[in-house]
């Protein structure tokens, strides 16, 4: 076997492995099973292809992504290295070359669409060109529940038990419940050699923002980044329609992407985004996995993300270049509300549900953070000894205040008209305002009428929305919406808990604090 420092150094032209990656190119080499997790632009590609190239025989490379695939085969062929490629793009002379090389035991490294494996010639192919190791690229698209999934890739344990060779797989996103997934349906449940590698980007800024004005707060946030290469993520297509014209109308190079828009369209977006400097695409999470720009200088959600694994995914495609990058998200109680609807609505089973409401609660334990953003995030992903100093959190403090007794005061108002309502009426009641509704309901009789006159509405509608965020109280979905309260927030009912809430950050409010305390 050819020694891996040499290969480095003659094929891939670097003096170093980066951290994390000589463990996991030596157990590639030794033919063992292994599962690495690597944050976006880590590196992965090197840990299979050094090894495929210091191994005897061929490796079979598995990947959702054709454009990535033909670019790798590009370079490495570049590099003067044995590679093709067998993917719906290909030409005809292409194919034709791949099966000679295969045909004279000469190719080193095979790349093929999952779409492949759901033919029996490709299994035998296989076996016949001495293919000695499975490599698999965003091994997470075999979670079923993930946004990625690929049913192709759950042929891939059985390509493995067919040719009895080791497999690595690699991935960048792997919560825990993900990470077993790829363990159950890749390796049949074995443990392979698993490689974690630090998830931090200490180069992307993280910052949250309540919805207040939000077109407006995108177009501060772009406009202070004029002529970077940026992409703001809508939660639907309209809105990325709309948007983009606001920012073209504000002198920005923008335009939209969707997954309703015709292919054609969506490769012209996604070529002159990497062609071009300075473009903003404003578009659904249907512009994602194969953007590989690495000079994207920031990442804005206009809506709340649907879980921290999304969010981290999105924001994480900024600043792989290593170089400082901006992200910002919006979010607000319509958001959380539409998130949970969307969860309750679903067809997933309910632990599934109550898997999907957990990742949320993750998203919105950082978008209501007290002290970092970047700590709870990472310690998530299961990160530990965490230093931030690049999120709005540390940069400033944000004000904050015991919010015990408004919280028991919300909850109060909420049981004592049967978890009927929502926010709106929920705050008249609390601040007093005897309307159509109080009265027709009575609820001015209710001992809590108007026990709240130290907030003003502002001020409750900041107290209702960390409630959510911190998931005290749960819209119900089957009551338009009507808040119940959750579990969690008996301890605080019960006088067993107390709570601390941030005074809001609205910034039209910000000479006059929403929450006076
Ligand atoms: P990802 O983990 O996202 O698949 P890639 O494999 O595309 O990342 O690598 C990201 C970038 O890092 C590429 O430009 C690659 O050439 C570069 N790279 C990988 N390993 C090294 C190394 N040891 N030294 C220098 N650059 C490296
Ligand atoms: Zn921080």
């Amino acid at each position: 076997m050819q020694d891996p420092q040499t290969l480095l150094a003659d094929i891939f032209g670097f003096d170093a492995f980066r951290s994390g990656q000589r463990d996991i190119v030596d157990a590639v080499c030794a033919g063992k099973n292994t599962l690495a997790i690597m944050p976006t632009g880590g590196g992965k590609s090197l840990c299979f292809q050094l090894p495929a190239l210091a191994r005897d025989g061929l490796t079979v490379v598995i990947s959702p992504l054709i454009a990535l695939m033909r670019d790798q085969v590009r370079a490495l062929r570049a590099a003067g290295v044995q590679a093709g490629a067998l993917t719906s793009g290909n030409t005809e002379e292409e194919t034709d070359m791949v099966f000679d090389a295969l045909q004279a035991g000469t190719l080193k490294l095979l790349y093929i669409a999952p779409e492949r494996l759901a033919s029996t010639g490709t299994r035998d192919m296989l076996s016949r060109a001495n293919c000695t190791m499975i490599a698999v690229d965003e091994a997470h698209c075999v979670s079923q529940w993930g946004h990625d999934f690929r049913p192709d890739y759950l042929r891939i344990g059985e390509l493995r038990r067919a040719l009895g060779v080791p497999l690595a797989a690699f991935t960048a996103t792997a919560d825990a419940e993900t990470r077993e997934e790829i363990v159950t349906r890749l390796f049949d449940g074995v443990q392979p050699e698993t490689f974690m590698q630090g998830f931090d980007r200490p180069n992307l800024n993280l910052a949250f923002e309540v919805k207040d004005g939000p077109r407006r707060q995108i177009l501060d946030f772009a406009n202070a980044r004029r002529d970077q290469a940026g992409i703001v993520y809508c939660g639907t297509r309209a809105k990325t329609e709309t948007l983009a014209q606001a920012l073209r109308e504000a002198g920005h190079s923008a335009c939209h992407y969707h997954g309703g828009m015709d292919k054609d369209d969506r490769r012209d977006v996604e070529r002159r985004f990497s062609q071009e400097d300075g473009l903003v695409v404003v578009a659904t999470i249907a512009f994602g996995m194969g953007v590989d720009k690495p000079d994207i200088r920031w990442v804005a959600h206009a809506d709340l993300p649907k879980s921290v694994e999304g969010y981290y995914q999105e924001i994480g495609r900024a600043g792989r270049d290593g170089t400082p990058a901006d992200t910002l998200t919006l979010y607000g109680p319509d958001d959380i509300r539409f998130r949970r609807q969307q969860i309750d609505e679903g067809l997933a089973p309910d632990d599934r549900k109550a898997a999907d409401h957990a990742r949320l609660n993750a998203l919105l334990g950082l978008a209501e953070a007290l002290e970092c953003r970047r700590k709870p995030l990472l310690e998530y992903f299961g990160d530990t000894d965490i230093t931030c100093g690049n999120c709005d959190l540390c940069e400033k403090a944000p004000d904050t205040f015991d919010g015990t007794v408004a919280v028991r005061k919300a909850l109060s108002a909420i049981l004592r008209t049967g978890e009927y309502f929502g926010a709106g009426h929920l705050i008249d009641i609390l601040l007093g305002n005897s309307t159509d509704k109080v009265q027709a309901r009575g609820h001015d009789q209710l001992p809590t009428f108007g026990i709240g006159g130290e907030y003003d509405k502002r001020g409750w509608q900041a107290v209702f929305r960390q409630m959510m965020g911190r998931d005290l109280i749960r819209p119900d979905p089957s009551r338009h919406g009507a808040f119940r309260m959750t579990q969690a927030a008996r301890p605080i009912l019960r006088d067993e808990a107390t709570i601390t809430l941030r005074k809001d950050t609205i910034k039209k409010g910000a000479n006059r604090p929403a929450v006076k305390t």
